[in-house]
Formats: C-alpha cells, structure tokens, sequence
C-alpha cells in the first residue's frame, strides 16, 4: 500500500538509493523547485544533488530548466521539475456507477481522461474489464510521442485483497473474490501489472498528499457513493489493519436495533443511515431515483428551501455526525476530508453535523478536528489510483524496468 508523503519529511539515513527516492517523490508532489532548496530539504551538499539530480534526469525523469530571473543578476538557479510528458502512468476509478481511465502525467497532472457508464446490474467482470481496456489503449494511443508508462493503478469500490487486486466482496454488483487486477492487466497488455486498492483508501491517500489533508499526520477520509467508504490514516500512515480491510467507518454500527438494512447484511450500519437510498428515501423521492446526480439534487433543492429535502438532510446529517463523532473519538484527527457524495451532503448538513461534534466529541478531540471536503471533486479516487500507479517508479526510481510495450507510438 502508499507510503504516506515525504514532502515535509526527508527519509532517516542518506543512501544514494533512499536520497534518489526522496527526491523524486519531492519534485513529484510538490512540483518545481530550486537544485538549492531540494539540498537544504535533504540535508545534502550542492554537489551530492546535482548528482542525484542528474541521475533523475539521464532517466528521462525530471528535467532541470532555468528559473524566471525575474530581473536578478548572477548565475541563475536551476529548477528541477517532473517530467510530465514523458513518463505517466494509467489510472482507473472503478465506481457504483461509472468507470474512468485517466493518463497521469508525473507530478500529477491529468493529461487524459475518459468515461462510461457502469449498469448497476449485470456487469460483470467480462464486462467491466473489456470497457476499462479499451479506454486504457485509447490512452495510451492518444499519449505524447515516446511517453512512457510506469505504472497501473486502480480504485475499487470494494474490499481487495492487498498484493494481487482480488475483489475479496464487491457489496453493491456481489462481487465475491473476482481476480479483477489480474484480468485488467491482461486485457490491457502494457506489460505491467495493475496494482488495485480500495476507493476510500486511496482517496484518504490522495487528499493526504495532494488535497484537503497536505500537512496532516491524523485525518479521516470519508467517501459516498450508494454506500460510505473510509480511509483513515494514523501518523502519516494509513490504516489498513491485519488484512488490508480496515477503515471500514461505512459499517460501524450506529442503529442496531432500529436501523435500516445495509448491503453487508446487517442493520443500522452508518452507510445505511448515510447512504444514498436513506437521503433518498427521507426526501421521499421515488424508487428508481438513484445516482450522484439524485443525491445532488436533493442537497440543490433543501437550499432552495424545499421543505422534504432540509428534513432529510437534517436527518441524515445527525447521522452522519454520529458517524463523524465516534471517529473523531476513536483517532484524534486533525481533519475530517468528505469525497464522493458526502461532499455535497455535508455541505448541505453541516449544521446538524456539527451539533452532534458539539454534543459528542471529547472537548479535548473536538477542538482540533477541522472539517473539510474533497479538495478534487468526484476524482479523489482517481487521483489516488495514480499515486499507486506510481508508487513502484517513486520507491526505487532507478530500480523500475520500463517495459517496452509501455512505451507509446
Ligand atoms: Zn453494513
């Protein structure tokens, strides 16, 4: 699973392996900077980076440019940047409701991205492996002359097994240990194997490096679809627990004995409070009224002031922060991220979340725990799928065989 971010924390010890990966991990999350500030951040001399520097750049994976001089006299520093159009990896979001491939460029940058819908019934792994596919090679066509792929990446909306992307329990399509990363690797063809994690893992990892939580050593990560995901990540680290399933905050139990029923099969379980069949139905919209966009339009109507969907977001937002509250008690976090749906949802509940906080959070957690939403909108799991694409290539810049196939045409 990610390492949590380096930026702010160069690695203990100085092997020229380590330094290399530090380095590279700096220009790639925090993007251009001075050959002298990546010495002073490292604690090296100018000489040991302009070697570690030009190591990175001879592999074609950062370039080192003049900086704007801005009218200063004198030997102008050089800035090292990431070499976005010639190294990039393929990242997939695999949702409830839609599938996306992007091309990610090192540093982040998004320079393809494509979609489709995703039945809620009847897609099977054939299905959903043969439409990622397609999108991936219509990527890697449409990439820069002589860009590379170093990496594949993917979020599922589901518990996978760490190591071989096994879909251990998909709960929305009955997904029950489908071989997904390996098939989607296959059917790819790229010579590289798709490293798969869990949606709200990854975007907990996302915000965490690139969002709403740069800078947080505590944060919880909470992601809506049809269900709640969560991803928590305790001192840089995230959670991940005894078999990679941990950080489940959509099941913790909330309404045992009252409570709706939840796809796992129990009852009361915060996603079934939160999800979005409980907005929808508390708004008393209609059976067939599922999706983001329904979900939407409930928080869009409650601020126009209609008077079934303020009430379901009341009611669905004291849950939510029952949910909230027990996590802040649990973990401490300096911040509470919501993606996905719950983005919209928390903003249009934050009152009442926040009275629970108020009610039932321990002053002493209470007071640190800012709330915040997904800093990238309904692509915090996409971009999360990249930064595992990448992780191999930032590890061991050097040590990563490119292979051929992944070079674009
Ligand atoms: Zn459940």
């Amino acid at each position: 699973m990610l390492k949590g971010p380096a930026v702010d924390r160069p690695p203990a010890g100085d092997s020229h392996r380590r330094n290399l990966a530090a380095l590279l991990r700096r220009v790639h999350l925090g993007g251009p900077v001075s050959r002298v500030r990546l010495a002073e951040w490292l604690g090296v001399n100018r000489s040991t980076v302009l070697a570690l520097t030009g190591e990175l750049a001879a592999a074609g994976l950062v370039r080192e440019e003049p900086a704007p001089t801005a009218g200063r006299t004198g030997r102008p520093s050089l800035l090292v940047r990431p070499a976005s159009d010639a190294v990039h990896v393929l990242a997939f979001d695999i949702a409830v409701d839609r599938l996306v491939a992007a091309r990610v460029g090192l540093g982040g940058v998004v320079s393809g991205r494509l979609e489709a819908t995703r039945p809620r019934a009847g897609a099977d792994l054939d299905f959903v492996v043969s439409v990622l596919a397609d999108l991936g090679r219509a990527l890697q066509h449409s990439a820069p002359p002589g860009s590379v792929c170093v990496g594949v990446g993917a979020s599922y909306c589901g518990m996978i097994r760490p190591g071989d992307g096994l879909v251990r329990y998909g709960p929305d399509l009955g997904w029950v240990d489908q071989a997904f990363g390996v098939e989607l690797a296959r059917r790819l063809d790229v010579g590289l194997p798709v490293l798969v994690g869990n949606e709200a893992h990854l975007g907990a990892v996302a915000e965490h490096q690139r969002g709403a939580g740069v800078g947080v050593r505590n944060l919880v990560y909470l992601h809506g679809d049809v269900g709640v995901g969560g991803g928590i990540i305790v001192g840089g680290e995230l959670l991940g627990g005894d078999g990679g399933y941990g950080s489940e905050v959509g099941h913790m139990l909330v309404n045992p004995y009252q409570g709706r029923p939840c796809g796992c099969g129990s009852h009361g379980c915060l996603e079934a409070e939160v999800g979005e069949r409980a907005l929808l139905d508390a708004a008393g919209r209609p059976a067939d009224s599922i999706g983001r966009d329904a979900v939407r339009a409930v928080v869009a109507d409650a601020a126009r002031g209609d008077p079934a969907a303020r009430e379901a977001l009341r009611h669905v937002g004291d849950w939510l922060g029952i949910g909230v509250a027990n996590v802040v008690n649990l973990f401490n976090p300096g911040v509470v991220i919501f993606g996905g749906t719950l983005r919209e949802v928390f903003q249009g509940s934050a009152p009442h979340v926040r009275r629970r906080i108020r009610a039932n959070v321990l002053p002493v957690s209470r007071d640190k725990a800012e709330l915040r939403v997904s800093a990238f909108g309904d692509d915090t799991t996409l971009i999360g799928a990249a930064e595992l694409g990448f992780a191999p290539l930032l590890d061991d810049p050097l040590g990563t065989p490119v292979p051929a196939a992944s070079r674009s045409s």
